[in-house]
């Protein structure tokens, strides 16, 4: 009979945790909530506020929110979270209820990328444009046979602007501004004087999370989890949302 998937090469089981002196950096979609086919689609189970203010607590203000969505976007799925946010993967960050937006947020050719991709998007049907207030993401989950095009439309746009790169996410294509990514944040708050000594706790799903997976993991004391399936530079692995958040409970009980 053949081995049950898993069995042969399990995963370590993630260790106790003092969250007083933890910095808990978790991603969003994938990690905390399971994907859905659009963006604004996705379920946010009753108790994730009261989740977050607790782990925000037990952190002494050391939880941050790492994603690719807004700032004003995720803290809204998250009832009105008004805690730390690295969001637009990066280009916006809220610390200690304050907001430092990036330089070319809310510019004028980030509207104009926003509606080139919108205007595409309305003629190719299944695909979804979202725009942010630094760039935007042209989504192919429901019409993944239209990739290419997808693909090909924004590496255009991307060497018309060259203060932008094109990422490649989950079932996604996005334009952002240069050096923007969720690892130089995570580092950068690490060296401030709230973060510095602090054990970094980093969980993340997709490929945009791996630079901060494996930094994270090669830190003393890090625990870098990735969360579903996929070969990664992360110490842990779980296996969807659901057991995340069962492993944050776990800690908060300690
Ligand atoms: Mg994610």
């Amino acid at each position: 009979m053949a081995e049950p998937h898993g069995a042969k090469f399990a995963d370590p089981e993630l260790p106790d945790l003092d969250l007083s002196r933890a910095a808990l950096f978790l991603d969003f979609d994938g990690t905390l909530v399971d994907l859905a086919d659009t963006p604004s689609g996705v379920a946010v189970p009753s108790g994730m506020p009261d989740l977050m203010r607790r782990l925000d607590a037990a952190t002494d203000g050391r939880l941050v929110i790492v994603t690719g969505r807004p700032i004003s976007v995720v803290s809204q799925f998250l009832g009105g979270y008004e805690g730390n946010v690295i969001g637009c993967h990066g280009a916006e960050e809220r610390y200690d209820g304050e907001t430092n937006p990036h330089p070319l947020a809310e510019s004028d050719v980030v509207h104009r990328l926003g509606d080139m991709v919108e205007a595409f998007a309305a003629t190719h049907e299944g695909l979804i444009a979202e725009r942010k207030p630094t760039g935007v993401v042209l989504h192919f989950r429901q019409v993944p046979e239209q990739e290419p095009d997808a693909y090909a439309f924004l590496h255009a746009l991307e060497t018309a602007h060259e203060d932008f790169d094109l990422h490649h996410s989950k079932m996604a294509y996005e334009l952002r501004p240069k050096g923007i990514s969720k690892d130089a944040s995570i580092k950068r708050m690490m060296k401030t004087a709230a973060f510095a000594g602090r054990c970094p706790v980093f969980f993340g799903d997709d490929v945009t999370d791996e630079p901060a997976l494996e930094w994270v993991a090669g830190q003393q004391d890090g625990l870098a989890v990735k969360v579903g399936p996929g070969e990664t530079g992360a110490n842990y692995r779980l296996p969807e949302p659901a057991a995340v958040r069962d492993q944050l409970e776990l800690w908060l009980e300690d």
